[in-house]
């Protein structure tokens, strides 16, 4: 029964936050009806208005509702609610078209194939059986196909493909799945496959469900195929066909880097890799990102991750995956698929279809392209999972990309450009900042130029105009330069260089919420980082807060031979480590077993004189010169080879051995030159690498509790902040955490925001924005 019109009464609430592309006008409306009101429901540049008309009672129930229901992709970060007079006009709830004025509404980010889509792809009596670009309100791409806002078909790359009349009536019904979901098409509308050969392979093209079954039978056969995805394109091969993974990692000249894997579904993670049930939640969850898991024995090839203690898998997220991974009937073929960015290494993920065919060729021997354009490359997202159930984020990209994170301060519109290492920009106003997608390293052109891009979309999609560009204090990075230029470009802007590690740690606190009225002791350990001293730093113990910090402590410096080409030879880190805590370098240790004498000469030079050696600071060089010491990698094919391994042999010896190297500490530093003494002294005993792998990592554990004690005295702070590459070390990690909170400590670790360089941007932000506020 209706109300009778004089007790009736009419309120607006507006909602802000992620609340278009999810589907929430219909829900909205269906709530609406439900309980017999009548009013409007609008798109408009901040969010969502909503005007309601009804009995007093009916109104307050909507209101109630609203506030905990929500769609499943739908945040809401905020509503106001304001009494109106009752009109009477009306006899139904609508949905009106978007209001195009100026403000500001947070895109969804992409998201894995839904259930039900799930469903329908697999079901022959559905229109959409075996459709590869399956989606609807609750799932899809959206980040990577918009090219502006407010969301809306026309600005997506989908705008190339007019509804056919059975999609449009889809797409306006509002009791209907699909009611605005923008990249809704079918196999007459919609985009379509394409199996591109390489030239001279034999192979023969072909289109749509063709194109499929060809890229199966290829992949069954043993032969690379590069896969279109949501963010860019992946180059894939069988993971359990020994020569093809050997022959893709051959082609893109990777050395050992571990490859990730996409698994068909949950039970084929479980045959290769112990699955706990945190980490299948991380797995399934719509993000989909790359969960890190420990490798089970299986018919995996061991060439996937030689030497890694960890696996990375993922769930297919799109139905192209799904579909090439095989539907319930289809001929046999690979269920697991090593699935590693299409690019060469060093450069940015390919996303343009003509550029796929060029930087790609001779890496693929086909192309499983499509007709639907990439607006903006997202690369996969990567995160391991603590013993704890919680999520440690190390790439922060495909799936999170364009959530924004809420900031405890707020912030005038600024830009971050990150480090050179691992490089994403954040852009930020208000409360609110957000991270653009994971770039990679800052090595040439191409990956500048994608910065560049990056940056354009994050600002049409977020609207901020940076009064504000924050950069890395190095004045040789190539992302500090491109800050230089980008200030002189826009209006009103100038540029401020933030200290490396007083970054991670900023970082670290605004991820917690923290709004820096104090002061917390930050221990900030990774590879590199420019000091203000204009030496390399790396191990560093900083009382810092976002206005500014000073240096407390700091791991005792060795010199660093030979720059770049340093990094990639532990066995020249352990010995320059041997050389600075003065003990000899005797023939019989695995480090000087492991240079040649050519070597060992020039590195005798090199320190004696002090020839192109500078001095370093470093925790993650010191893992590195240790792994030598211990015999376990002497040379790393890939960044943070050494540490990785040394993690895995620490890990293996972990329950049986409790003891740990001493490290020196003191209120001036930590040095590790009692650890070298030790672990020498070990060697000669014939003490296993793995062993004294442990003894490190406890030793190291032991020194930060030491620094933080002596720094909880000095300062009375009791609040503590692991940030940096270093603390992707699950095992030190966990040993820092548990001595600390033992000792009476607040422990910050870093959750979605990575505690390596690829995080930095949001310290950067935080701590430029305070910087003005002190002029
Ligand atoms: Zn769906
Ligand atoms: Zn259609």
């Amino acid at each position: 029964m209706t109300a009778p019109a004089a007790q009736a009464v009419r309120r607006r609430v507006t909602v802000h936050g992620t609340v278009q592309g999810v589907g929430f006008r219909p829900y909205v409306h269906r709530l609406a009806t439900d309980l017999t009101l009548t009013g409007f429901v609008s798109n408009t540049a901040y969010g969502v208005l909503i005007e309601v008309e009804g009995a007093p009672e009916d109104v307050a129930r909507f209101c109630e509702r609203l506030a905990v229901e929500t769609p499943p992709l739908a945040t809401v970060t905020g509503t106001g609610v304001e009494d109106m007079p009752a009109t009477g006009s009306g006899d139904a709830f609508t949905i009106r078209s978007t209001e195009h004025s100026p403000g500001r509404t947070l895109l969804p980010p992409d998201t894995a194939t839904c259930a039900d889509c799930l469903h329908e792809l697999a079901d022959p009596a559905d229109r959409r059986h075996r459709h590869p670009f399956i989606t609807c309100t609750h799932c899809g791409p959206r980040f990577t196909i918009a090219t502006a806002m407010p969301y809306d078909r026309a600005v997506t790359t989908m705008t190339d493909f007019p509804l056919c009349p059975a999609c449009a009536r889809e797409y306006g019904d509002p009791g209907d799945r699909r009611f605005h979901a923008q990249p809704v098409a079918c196999a007459d509308c919609g985009p379509r496959l394409r199996l591109v050969p390489a030239p001279g392979s034999g192979i023969r093209p072909a289109r749509d469900d063709d194109a499929l079954t060809a890229a199966r039978a290829l992949l069954a056969a043993g032969r690379i195929v590069a896969v279109k995805g949501l963010g860019g394109y992946h180059l894939a091969c069988d993971a359990t066909d020994a020569r093809a993974v050997e022959e893709l990692r051959a082609r893109k000249a990777r050395g050992g880097k571990p490859f990730a894997v996409m698994c068909a579904d949950l039970a084929g993670v479980r045959r290769i890799a112990d699955v706990s049930d945190a980490e299948r939640t991380a797995l399934t969850s719509p993000r989909r990102p790359i969960v890190l898991l420990r490798p089970r024995s299986s018919n995996l090839a061991a060439g996937v991750c030689p030497g890694s203690p960890h696996l990375g898998v993922m769930l297919p997220y799109t139905p192209v995956h799904t579909l090439l991974l095989g539907l319930p009937g289809d001929s046999p073929g690979p269920r697991v698929l090593v699935m590693t960015s299409g690019n060469r290494s060093g450069e940015p993920i390919v996303t343009d279809d003509e550029e796929a065919l060029t930087r790609l060729a001779g890496l693929a021997d086909a192309w499983l392209a499509h007709d639907r354009a990439i607006a903006s490359p997202c690369d996969d997202s990567l995160l391991r999972v603590r013993a704890d159930g919680t999520e440690q984020v190390l790439r922060r990209s495909r799936g999170y990309a364009p959530s924004p994170l809420r900031l405890p301060v707020t912030l005038r519109p600024a830009l971050a450009v990150g480090g050179d290492l691992k490089n994403a920009l954040c852009v930020g106003e208000g409360d609110l900042a957000w991270f653009g997608p994971h770039i990679g390293d800052m090595g040439d052109l191409s990956t500048l130029e994608a910065a560049r891009r990056a940056e354009q979309h994050m600002r049409s999609l977020t609207c901020v105009d940076p009064e504000l560009v924050a950069a890395d204090r190095h004045p040789g990075y190539q992302s500090s330069r491109w800050a230089r230029q980008r200030a002189l470009q826009l209006p009103r802007t100038t540029p401020l260089f933030v200290q490396h590690h007083h970054a991670h740690i900023a970082s670290a606190m605004a991820g917690h919420g923290l709004d820096g009225a104090t002061p917390v002791i930050g221990i900030a350990f990774d590879g590199t980082g420019y000091g203000d001293d204009g030496t390399v730093w790396g191990g560093e113990i900083l009382i810092a807060d976002y206005t500014g910090y000073r240096r407390f402590a700091h791991l005792t410096p060795a010199p660093l031979p030979g720059g770049d080409a340093g990094v990639a030879n532990p066995c020249r880190l352990a010995l320059a480590r041997l050389w600075s805590a003065g003990l000899p370098w005797n023939a019989d240790l695995p480090s000087v077993r492991a240079c040649t004498d050519t070597e060992l000469s020039v590195l005798q030079r090199q320190l004696t004189r002090g020839l192109a050696c500078v001095a370093t600071s470093s925790m993650g060089r010191l893992f590195d010169a240790v792994s030598s010491l211990t015999g376990v990698c002497h040379r790393a094919g890939y960044e943070a080879q050494a540490a990785l391994e040394l993690e895995a042999a620490a890990g293996a010896a972990w329950g049986a051995d409790s003891a740990a190297y001493s490290f020196a500490t003191g209120p001036l530093g930590c040095d590790p030159a009692p650890v070298l003494g030790a672990l020498v002294a070990d060697l000669r005993r014939g003490t296993p690498a793995e062993v004294m792998a442990a003894r490190f990592h406890r030793g190291v554990a032991r020194a930060v509790l030491e620094i933080c004690r002596c720094a909880r005295q000095a300062t009375g702070l009791a609040t503590v902040a692991l940030s940096g590459g270093v603390f992707a070390n699950a095992l030190l990690e966990q040993e820092c955490t548990h001595l600390l909170a033992g000792d009476g400590f607040t422990i910050l670790r870093h959750g979605e925001v990575p505690p390596n360089d690829g995080g930095l941007a949001l310290g950067q932000l935080v701590v430029a924005a305070h910087e003005r506020q002190k002029e």
